[in-house]
């Protein structure tokens, strides 16, 4: 039996497996950190614009179709990436076991397109590891009580790295992707964002929730509950890159570390709803029980009635609207407002300052950008605005708050 020095979890996203040359690549450089001593169990995501393409064939014939049928055929991608990567290994000779979420048990509750882990079958791994093999494991599916295929949401191999990570407990779990770090804003929107090397988790898990897709957000709570440290890093560059740690490990508190976005936000607004809480308990059970997210919601009243306003993802708002005209469509009326945004800033530091929402919202106050809807907590603050707004608002709040790289 072999022992091993420095097990690590190596999650490859999408862009980093995207073409045969990139898998190459990975290949290649896995093989260097087995040189190098490391023992590697490696994750990996669906080739990039696979997982798009597949929910587009389903919406062909069923845009608003959710359940097993639907996550068994996003599933399909990853099965795709592991085993062309197990190949590349094998021909730079390497022995490696690509594995599906079946073979590898990892388990989760059934709530199909949004399932979470329960448990990952450690010993499977540690298993394969001592035969001298690198276990390749498809990220972002996992198997129901009943052995049905689940997926765990949009982004969620970085969810299975750490949740392997946490269940064999790896000396470090490394998501490999397209930026070379987390930085204060998405560089695609915010030319002048900068590199963060190190942010703490509980600011990670804002940013995420908040729409910073670099990392899923589960990844980063489940990273906080078992103290796994994630290094965020570059596929295509060798150097290092952002370190996601406990707190007491985190450098410093700026008042905001990031200017955060959600592109693809929806508003619904309905008129006139009773008053009290019987209907907003009864509309929001019915939304949950359809797997609506909900973000942001506000009431307001005047003379002619009670309104509700509620932000959500436009991937949910024809669900939304589906349960919405169905329960309600003869007594209300539903207003579909799309193409709208989410702006936020996030940091640990606000907590100690006053006046950061001020200065939010006279950024936006000051470049014409009306709002919708807002929320607040004291790590956060953020705003529905429409999407034509967003570049602007975005860099003007990057700049606000000093945090343009010089
Ligand atoms: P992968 O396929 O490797 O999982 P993702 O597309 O999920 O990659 O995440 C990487 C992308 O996240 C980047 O290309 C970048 O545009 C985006 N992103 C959003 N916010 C940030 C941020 N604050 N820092 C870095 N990247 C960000
Ligand atoms: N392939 C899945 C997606 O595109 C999971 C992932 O990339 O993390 O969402
Ligand atoms: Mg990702």
């Amino acid at each position: 039996m072999k022992t091993q020095s420095s097990i690590v979890v190596k999650k490859f996203g999408g862009t980093s497996v995207g073409s045969i040359a990139r898998i190459e690549n990975v290949a290649s450089r896995i093989k260097e950190d087995v040189e190098n001593g490391q023992s590697p169990v490696v994750v990996s995501s669906a080739m990039s614009g696979e997982t798009n393409r597949l929910i587009g064939l389903a919406g062909e014939i069923d845009s608003k179709y959710r359940g097993e049928a639907y996550d068994m055929l996003l599933a399909s991608g990853e099965q795709v990436s592991i085993s062309l990567l197990a190949i590349a290994l094998e021909k730079r000779g390497l022995k490696a076991e690509p594995l599906l979420a079946y073979q590898l048990g990892i388990k989760t509750d059934s709530i199909f397109s949004k399932a979470r882990i329960l448990s990952v079958d450690h010993e499977k791994i540690k298993q394969i590891i001592s035969e001298g093999k690198i276990p390749i494991v498809a990220g972002f599916q996992g198997i129901n009580q009943t052995s049905k295929i689940t997926t765990l949401g949009r982004g969620g191999s970085d969810t299975t790295a750490v949740a392997i990570a946490a269940a064999i407990k790896a000396d470090s779990c490394e998501i490999y992707t397209d930026v070379p770090a987390v930085f204060s804003a998405d560089p695609r929107l915010v030319k002048k964002a900068r590199e963060i090397p190190t942010l703490r988790y509980d600011e990670m898990m804002e940013m995420a929730s908040l729409g910073s897709k670099v990392l899923h957000f589960r990844c980063v709570e489940l990273a906080a509950k078992y103290k796994i440290k994630i290094h965020l890093r570059s596929t295509f560059e060798k150097r290092e890159g952002t370190f996601i740690v406990p707190e007491e490990e985190a450098m410093e508190n700026p008042v905001v570390s990031a200017v955060t976005h959600e592109a693809l936000t929806a508003v619904i607004k309905l008129f006139p709803v009773p008053k009290g809480s019987g209907f907003l308990a009864d509309l929001f059970g019915k939304l949950s029980e359809a797997s609506v997210v909900v973000d942001i919601i506000t009431q307001s009243h005047n003379e002619e009635g009670q309104r509700l306003a509620f932000s959500l993802p436009m991937s949910d708002l024809e669900l939304a609207r589906d349960v919405i005209s169905k329960a309600y469509g003869d007594k209300v009326s539903i207003t579909v407002m799309e193409d709208k945004a989410k702006i936020s800033i996030v940091g640990v530091g606000m907590r100690n300052y006053s006046g950061v929402a001020y200065r939010f919202f006279n950024v936006l106050s000051k470049n014409n950008i009306d709002i919708d809807l807002v929320t607040t907590s004291d790590i956060k603050v953020s705003a529905i605005i429409d999407k034509e707004s967003l570049s602007d608002a975005a860099n003007q709040l990057h700049t606000e708050f000093g945090l343009d790289a010089t």
